[in-house]
């Protein structure tokens, strides 16, 4: 497998479709490796370009993929194509139907309680042979040290954190060198997608890649956010003209 990567403004994602990546994740699991796992979209791209401690945070993750269609358009346009989105929701999916075939333990960190106790509800119901062996909501004290030692003893197969950016990948990357094993992922809104509290933009939506404004429609709130994707165009194309000078 193909560890090619493709920098985007700086990040570098890794040269993978959907499929590959989780193959890739499984080969991981069963030798028991420690592996953080960045989604990127484009607003975390321009995050990362303005905020070194950010960008350090990214550059400690074993992968990180396009989460957003806005970064596989970017990487196109820069000559340099990534195949697909993998996106954050979609491998939470596949990875809990792996660990649901396998019996892997799992632990969850984020959220409201009342979306994180239907997100256990849920997974119990659709994944019934995965072993929750924990979990924490996502408004904690950021200084006690009590969700990462009891991650630490718990040795999960897989740690999903459901905390919103940058806050989940700031998290990880500050504690991974504490644990020994685990994979550990930033999942954003996904445990209030599987809760049902959100809804994901319905396939159609997903295929003509206008889910961004299906969730704009549905959450008007959400209109700040999505400046960055205009923001982050403008940086593309400057950075293409920069190459065709070159
Ligand atoms: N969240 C959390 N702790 C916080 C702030 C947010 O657990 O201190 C949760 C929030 O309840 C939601 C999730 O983080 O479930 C993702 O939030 P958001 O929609 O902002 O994330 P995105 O998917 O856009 O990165």
């Amino acid at each position: 497998m193909s560890d090619r990567k493709v920098s985007v403004l700086g990040v570098d994602f890794l040269h993978t479709t959907m499929a590959g990546m989780i193959e890739r994740l499984k080969a991981h699991l069963e030798r028991g490796d420690k592996t953080f796992v960045v989604t990127a979209n484009p607003e975390i791209v321009l995050h990362a370009q303005d905020d070194v401690a950010y960008r350090s945070y990214l550059e400690k993750a074993t992968y990180v993929t396009a989460d957003g269609i806005g970064v596989v358009k970017a990487a196109g346009m820069l000559g340099q194509p990534l195949p697909e989105r993998v996106t954050g929701f979609d491998m939470f999916m596949a990875l809990l139907d792996i660990a649901n075939e396998r019996k892997y333990s799992i632990y969850l960190l984020g959220a409201k309680n009342e979306v994180l106790e239907k997100t256990i509800a849920e997974i119990n119901k659709q994944f019934p042979n995965v072993r929750i062996a924990g979990s924490h909501h996502g408004f904690f004290d950021w200084d006690s040290t009590e969700i990462e030692d009891e991650i630490h003893s718990l040795q999960p197969d897989m740690v999903f954190l459901a905390l919103g950016f940058p806050r989940q990948e700031k998290w990880i990357a500050e504690r991974y060198d504490k644990f020994s094993k685990g994979l550990f992922m930033g999942i954003g809104g996904s445990f209030d997608v599987l809760a049902g509290e959100v809804k994901r933009a319905p396939i159609f939506w997903q295929k003509i890649h206008l889910e961004w404004f299906y969730r704009l429609l549905k959450q008007p709130s959400r209109w700040r956010r999505m400046l960055a994707l205009p923001i982050f165009a403008g940086r593309v194309l400057r950075e293409k003209r920069k190459q065709r000078h070159e």
